[in-house]
């Protein structure tokens, strides 16, 4: 391998000016980041070992170390974890992979006031650093890379050797330390970095080292003075999760949140206990308050870290909690794990079926309690996270009672989320069911013609805009003992006995009265609709479409997105009997009356906020009616 140099992409350009600009009031962040940096790798190497045992020697002690240079003015980084490729040096720390620093660069784009809220990555060394180097050797490989860069717009790789062997080594040639208020530290003197990781990394489970030089009486001699190098653990890798929850501060809380996450912002819940009985485990958990940008991409981090007595076995263990609960981040501890299971033997093992059970447990209660008691805090969670929730009851019905209660929606009445028992109460008198209707936007389903009615008798109409939801009603037929009806039913009835009498009466009046424009109608529409009907259900709009599959909008896109044609399910067009339009279409001609008929299956789409297939075609006939009725 040629030393090479080479360009940071240039978003890294950017966020580099970025963070040592906007973060030279906190600039001792960046030992937090790189200590968690080297614990990560440590962890990461303990997994891979698990498997592969010749990646570590007999003897390996995982450690992190801290070495200072008063004279050079550096300060080493180093750690002997799974260390770095030259392709994944180039790719971590010459471009923008993770998300800390993307949302740090977006908070700051929208100038949010965040500073320090997010974890800004390896790039804050150059907070206080002029250089960096990075010696990295590859756990399994016998040659290491160097990295070296002055933060301005290039670094350089070449081979390096590296005595230790595996693990990542980081210099920083510091930048002038300055003794006035508010200055740079000088981060090669021992207090500082002791208070410095003693504040942000104290709980790190490896232990982060430094040589340091005691000076004592001589015990020969006492008038002379001897000095001694001595190593110093500097932090006490307290696990905090097994301490009981009275002996943690919230700071301590939050802090081990960060570095498991990588999320700035403060939890929105912590929820820390320890289970007996059947199955023995400290459990602490975390409900974020963000949703991560890339939340439900594949590859990003879901689960939890699981310990058996306070040795990471996995991180990202999926298998303790179900899917639908897969925004909580944090730790499991239990004593009676063996320490290399697979991810395969998890899936099958008891003692993670019962964890799982106690976990979905207390963190639905959790969930349940907030709503309850903190409604702000409990409608941020589910802004971020409700339609994640939702999926609970798809995947798993059986949890209806549980998670039906905290489900919130927007409603046609007011702009404010409300539960489902919060509806039933505010039901009218002799209102027959809870009524909902699904579909794309809060906007269009505000505007739908379906809601006439509804609205005219008062009753509340909750508005599903969440593609989940759609598979949630089909679980779904009641709550507390009323039933849940679509609107867009085709049997849709609202009126009591004698407003139906009524109602048919009329009705039978206007079908005589319409009855060949209706079969028109019909026959021009035969490829789209099942029938064409009167409708009792409009009062201003002209047409809607109705039908007993529920919305199929849904349905069709993951059959696309599957690569497969949807089946083809034709819904009932309705017809406004008292609307102006039909009477005008009725002294039409039989063409027009066609052009017309396709017009209205259009609109009644529209409204909707589906596509027209055949946009062209709409407006060709569109532009023929306009002029026709000009002409008239
Ligand atoms: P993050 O830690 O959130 O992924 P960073 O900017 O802190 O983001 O680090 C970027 C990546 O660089 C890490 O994900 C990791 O792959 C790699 N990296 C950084 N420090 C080390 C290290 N000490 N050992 C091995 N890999 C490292
Ligand atoms: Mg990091």
């Amino acid at each position: 391998m040629e030393k090479t140099t080479e360009n940071f992409q240039t978003e890294v350009n950017e966020l580099l000016q970025l963070i040592i600009h906007s973060l030279y009031s906190h600039p001792d962040i960046f030992l937090r980041e790189l200590i968690s940096n080297a614990s990560d790798a440590l962890d990461k190497l303990k997994i891979e070992a698990l498997t592969n045992a010749t990646l570590t020697a007999s003897g390996y002690e995982p450690v992190i170390r801290l070495t200072a240079n008063s004279e050079a003015r550096t300060l080493t980084i180093s750690d002997n974890g799974i260390g770095m490729t030259a392709e994944e040096i180039r790719e971590n720390l010459g471009r923008i992979a993770h998300s800390g620093t993307k949302q740090f660069k977006l908070a700051k784009e929208q100038n949010a006031d965040l500073i320090g809220q997010f974890g800004v990555g390896f790039y804050s060394a150059f907070i206080v650093a002029d250089r960096v180097i990075v010696e990295t050797q590859k756990a399994g490989l016998s040659e290491g890379v160097r990295w070296e860069s002055e933060g301005k717009g290039s670094f350089s790789v070449e081979p390096c050797v590296r005595p230790e062997g595996a693990g990542t080594s980081i210099t920083l040639h510091l930048k002038a330390a300055d003794k006035e208020e508010g200055g740079l530290q000088d981060f090669t003197e021992e207090w500082v970095l002791r208070s410095i990781v003693k504040k942000h990394s104290d709980f790190i489970s490896y232990p982060v080292k430094m040589q340091v030089s005691r000076t004592q009486k001589s015990t020969v001699d006492s008038s002379q003075e001897v000095t001694t190098l001595e190593d110093v653990t500097l932090n006490t890798q307290k696990a905090i999760w097994t301490k009981s929850p009275s002996d943690v501060s919230k700071e301590e809380y939050n802090e081990f949140y960060q570095h498991l996450s990588h999320d700035y912002t403060p939890p929105l819940k912590t929820i820390h206990y320890r289970a007996e009985g059947t199955v023995e485990f400290h459990g602490l958990l975390y409900i974020p308050e963000k949703r991560p940008w890339n939340f439900d991409y594949e590859g990003t981090a879901k689960g939890l870290s699981l310990y058996a007595k306070r040795v990471l076995i996995m991180s990202d263990c999926e298998d303790l909690l179900p899917p639908y609960l897969r925004f909580v981040r944090g730790v499991v501890d239990s004593s009676d794990l063996s320490l290399n299971v697979s991810r395969e033997i998890l899936q099958q093992d008891r003692q993670i079926a019962q964890i799982r059970r106690a976990l979905t447990t207390k963190v639905v209660k959790a969930l349940t309690d907030m709503l309850k008691d903190e409604r702000e805090t409990y409608e941020k969670f589910w802004r971020n996270f409700g339609p994640t929730l939702k999926e609970g009851v798809v995947r798993e019905p059986e949890k209806k009672e549980t998670l039906l209660p905290v489900m919130l929606y927007n409603t046609t009445h007011g702009d404010k989320l409300i539960t489902l028992a919060e509806y039933v109460e505010r039901m009218k008198p002799q209102q027959p069911a809870i009524y909902y209707i699904t579909g794309q936007s809060l906007d269009v389903l505000k505007g739908s013609p379906l809601l006439e009615r509804l609205n005219q008798k008062g009753y509340e109409v909750i508005l599903m805009d969440h593609p989940v939801d759609d598979f949630v009603v089909s679980k779904v037929d009641s709550f507390q003992e009323h039933p849940l009806t679509s609107i867009a039913a085709t049997d849709l009835e609202l009126d009591n006995e004698e407003e139906k009498k009524d109602r048919e009466e009329k009705l039978k009046e206007k079908r005589e009265q319409f009855g060949s424009l209706i079969e028109v109608v019909k026959e021009t529409l035969s490829e789209h609709v099942k029938d064409v009907q009167l409708s009792s259900r409009l009062t201003d709009s002209a047409v809607c479409l109705v039908s007993d599959e529920g919305n199929t909008q849904f349905m069709d896109q993951m059959y696309r997105q599957m690569g497969q044609e949807p089946p083809k399910t034709k819904r009932v067009m309705e017809l406004n009997p008292n609307h102006p339009l039909f009477t005008r279409m009725q002294g039409l001609s039989r063409e027009s009356q066609k052009d017309w008929s396709e017009l209205l299956y259009f609109q009644a789409l529209i409204s909707e906020g589906a596509k027209v297939e055949d946009p062209a075609s709409f407006v060709r006939k569109m532009t023929k009616v306009m002029v026709e009725s000009a002409a008239t």
